[in-house]
């Protein structure tokens, strides 16, 4: 663990994964819960960095919308897919249609269907297949999604942690942040990430290329500068950083 204190709160933009990062990984996606201590956390840290942070996940906006509130938070879900800004807006430049979702999900069906403890997740414009509970089928799995695109362009398949997910190649996590750092109140300050799966390496990349602050949640490997051992150990580290912010007396 080789996290560094937080500079003034006024210099940086922080954007943070979700599952596995602000979150313990659980049996079932909808299984995980915000605990309230990273909640308030998050809630102090948002107030003293004017605002300037943001959650970068896999997930639906809407999803992670019902997680944290009654905060609410600059979200990009679908790994970068969707985007809403810290003006509630939407920018579409790198929005996305959807035909691809309903071939995949009729092409994957059959092997879910067949297999128990398989989830096929449909979301607005990508579809994830989770193994979690099968892990032995990895293998089958991802011969299943590499068919399953082989025919469909712009299409790209992302490996997570026990999940594979098809979804277009016109932005990742990566891209989710340059757009935010072009934009108030993010503008101007450093990026900090942190992240705990192969889908946070772009955002790592980008966030390098910016002279930010990359931190890797637990183990494998990485292009991240900094690193956290496990979960626990990171959000101890965040919200102790809140709570040294909330003691300088500004919230
Ligand atoms: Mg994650």
């Amino acid at each position: 663990m080789n996290l560094p204190n937080l500079p003034p709160a006024e210099t940086i933009a922080l954007f943070l994964d979700f599952d596995g990062t602000l979150v313990e990984i659980a049996e079932h996606p909808d299984a995980v819960k915000l605990d309230i201590a990273t909640k308030t956390a998050l809630a102090i840290l948002a107030s003293r960095l004017g605002n300037a942070v943001a959650i970068i996940t896999g997930r639906e906006i809407e999803v992670i919308d019902r997680m944290i509130a009654p905060l609410q938070l600059p979200v990009a879900g679908i790994h970068g897919l969707q985007r809403r800004n810290s003006s509630d807006d939407f920018p579409s430049a790198r929005n996305t249609t959807a035909d691809f979702v309903d071939i995949l999900k009729a092409r994957l069906a059959p092997l879910v269907e067949r297999e128990a403890g398989l989830i096929l997740e449909v979301k607005a414009c990508s579809v994830a297949l989770h193994y979690r509970a099968r892990p032995e089928l990895q293998q089958i799995c991802l011969e299943a999604c590499e068919d399953a695109i082989a025919d469909l362009t712009d299409i790209e398949l992302k490996r997570g942690k026990m999940v594979l997910e098809a979804k277009p190649d016109t932005a990742n996590k990566g891209t989710a942040i340059l757009d935010y750092m072009s934009e108030p109140p993010f503008l101007g300050r450093t990026p900090w990430f942190a992240g705990d799966d192969v889908t946070d390496e772009d955002a790592f990349d980008v966030v390098n290329r910016l002279g930010g602050v990359s931190i890797k949640v637990g183990p494998g490997e990485t292009v991240a500068t900094h690193s956290a051992e496990s979960t626990a150990g990171f959000l101890n580290w965040l919200i102790e950083g809140a709570d040294n912010l909330r003691l300088e007396g500004k919230v």
